[in-house]
């Protein structure tokens, strides 16, 4: 990758840029759908198969009406890593809620064959030092990953008081006693002196509503939900189920990249379905050297994640310790991730050389299909025509290959604006149908945001005040973290906070952060409750920092990222997360107390 004191002359030495603009246009809009995100349908409701844990058989018992110190919804990495953090501050009784059968969150539901972390392992798997455990692979499986998590709950003794398959309906402040009451749809009644929200982002399955769906009678299922009592074999492949079996697989985003190459290995004859191809680079995965952490000094993991953290975002570093395909290219991924932009040079001049640098990236992308693709009319179709950052980047030194196989069919279908209809035995593109015995789908999640924000969790604060009508104009918090008025309520996820393509540490922050405020708070005798204030001078500060990306998402292929071409400015701390980490270490050394109220004194 060239660095930014690269010239525009010898970056645009071989590049047409008004030429590679025009296509990407082209390319675009053959895709954009008038109906936006309201081409997609819920996996839910009449589809209820599909919102059914395949994994944890259901389990009657009693409702709770008890106490913990802290509650904690959702038990993801976040959830967990909160959990983990308060246990570390001395809370005793902490429960995680959540409506998976187990801890996990988003590696407790996506157990399809294939599933890695696309994140160096070393730098994404949380706490690994705590535990005394290390990956097996550079980019570890999703079961390990699950593993982990499921150690992370045991270490920390935090099975106990989880409740699992339970969903909380409802939060309401008890002004008098100084306590959350908890509400779930198993009827349990608990009382909380704390609750965090971890609830995740891309958590519910979507589907494409494409006309007939539900006509379709052959097997089908939501790679989210994978159903190994169909198709046989585990993650790691050996889908012995469908030898004899015309698959059809609907998406090629990060998850279809992962799942295709086991799909095409074991299946009688595999279709992929695909609207706009992923730019996939090399993997490079291997085994890790059981010995490595040996010779490392205590806080190597701390360290690799900072560095790690400031290689992608910009941030000087003395050497890159990763060096990985995320490292690399940092440089295209910075602004539009976690939305740091390089203030060093002009707007004008940043643009193009950025521009510039992408083309160089993609060129080096659709260069390796046509190396890896037989096929000179598949090689073409499997070419990405955007910028580097316009959709998830994926990695895959087997998913190009898939496609030189005799039972692997690649159906574009760009032209048609995806797929045409169903039928009761097959996928109808244009006028072609395609008889398949089972289709699966591998088209990604709603973009989620906590129930809170849509009102799926009614949330009551002082004097009954529904969060939600006094967040109307948008969210009111302190660095994302709590509101006025909602005393003890602590959210993760990217909310008025950071962002980076490494979530795992971005929760791990927030985690450590929640935990010392409770700590304080708990030494005090008081209760965490930010001044209306200085949530606004926040919610004024986010506007005001935040990079406007919305021209880069405007020009885009659509897709989740840019909300299928609705673009909105994404409201980040772009400063950047190292920044806004140091900004919270600060605030946590010279202002904590004042979110603190003493309990006898509260507003
Ligand atoms: P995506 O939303 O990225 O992809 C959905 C796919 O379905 C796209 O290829 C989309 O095409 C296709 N699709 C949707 N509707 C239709 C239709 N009507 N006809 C044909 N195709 C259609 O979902 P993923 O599950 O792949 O990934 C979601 C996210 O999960 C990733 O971006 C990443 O953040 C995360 N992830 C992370 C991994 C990791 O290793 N860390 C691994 C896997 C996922 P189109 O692009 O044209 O809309």
């Amino acid at each position: 990758m060239a660095t930014s004191t690269e010239t525009f002359e010898n970056l645009s030495a071989d590049i047409d840029i008004e030429a590679l603009r025009a296509k990407y246009r082209h390319e675009r809009d053959r895709r954009i759908r008038p109906e936006g995100l309201g081409q997609y349908r819920s996996a839910a409701g009449e589809f209820g198969y599909y919102a059914k844990d395949p994994y944890t058989p259901f389990t009657e018992r009693e409702p709770r009406q008890d106490r913990v110190d802290a509650l904690v919804i959702g038990a993801g990495f976040g959830g967990l890593l909160t959990a983990a953090r308060l246990r570390e501050a001395g809370l005793e009784r902490i429960r995680l809620v959540d409506e998976a059968g187990d801890v996990g969150g988003t590696w407790y539901w996506n157990r399809y064959p294939g599933i890695h972390c696309d994140i160096e392992g070393s730098v994404y798997l949380p706490l690994l030092e705590e535990l005394g455990r290390m990956p097996s692979m550079r980019y570890a499986p999703g079961e390990e990953i699950r593993q982990h998590a499921i150690a992370i709950a045991e270490h920390y003794g935090l099975y106990p008081d989880a409740l699992f398959q339970t969903r909380v309906s409802q939060l309401e402040w008890l002004d008098a006693e100084n306590e959350w009451q908890v509400e779930t749809d198993r009827g349990d009644r608990i009382r909380a002196q704390y609750v965090v929200v971890s609830q995740g982002t891309l958590t519910q399955p979507k589907l494409p509503g494409i006309p007939g769906i539900e006509t379709f009678r052959g097997h089908t299922f939501h790679t989210s939900r994978w159903d190994y009592a169909y198709t046989g074999g585990s993650a790691d492949g050996g889908l012995a189920g469908l030898r004899d079996k015309r698959v059809a697989v609907v998406g090629t985003g990060a998850t279809g990249v992962q799942v295709i190459p086991h799909v095409g290995q074991d299946a009688a004859h595999l279709y992929v379905f695909q609207r706009t191809p992923s730019a996939v680079d090399v993997r490079g995965n291997r085994p890790l050297d059981p010995q490595w952490v040996q010779g490392q000094e205590p806080g190597w993991q701390r360290r690799r994640m900072d560095n790690f953290l400031a290689a992608i975002t910009g941030e000087p570093v003395e050497e890159d310790l990763i060096g990985d395909g995320w490292t690399s290219s940092s440089r295209l991924q910075r602004t539009y991730l976690s939305g740091v932009v390089d203030q060093s040079v002009s707007e004008a001049e940043r643009e193009l050389t950025d521009e510039l640098l992408d083309a160089h990236k993609m060129n080096q992308i659709r260069a390796r299909v046509d190396e890896v693709v037989a096929d000179p009319q598949t090689a073409e179709l499997l070419k990405p025509w955007y910028r580097y950052m316009c959709k998830r980047p994926c990695f895959s030194d087997y998913y190009l290959q898939t496609f030189n196989r005799p039972n692997v069919t690649l159906v574009d279908t760009a032209d048609t604006g995806g797929i045409t209809r169903m039928t009761e035995t097959g996928v109808v593109v244009g006028e072609t149908e395609y008889p398949v015995d089972c289709l699966i789908f591998a088209t990604g999640f709603d973009v989620g945001m906590s129930g809170i924000v849509t009102g799926a969790l009614p949330v009551l604060g002082r004097n009954g005040v529904n969060l939600l009508q006094t967040w109307r104009g948008g969210p009111q918090t302190l660095h994302g973290f709590y509101s006025p008025g909602f005393p003890n309520l602590f959210h993760l996820g990217s909310m008025q906070n950071a962002n980076s393509v490494n979530f795992a540490h971005i929760l791990g922050e927030q985690a450590e952060h929640i935990a010392a405020v409770v700590a304080r708070a708990q030494e005090k005798g008081a209760v965490v409750e930010p001044s209306a204030q200085d949530a606004q001078q926040w919610v004024r500060t986010i506007a005001e920092v935040s990079a406007d990306t919305t021209k880069f998402q405007s020009e885009c292929t659509p897709g989740y990222y840019n909300g299928e071409g609705r673009t909105r400015k994404i409201l980040t701390f772009s400063p950047g997360p190292v920044k806004f980490h140091d900004l919270l270490r600060r605030w946590r050394s010279e202002q904590i107390d004042d979110v603190l109220t003493p309990v006898k004194e509260t507003r």
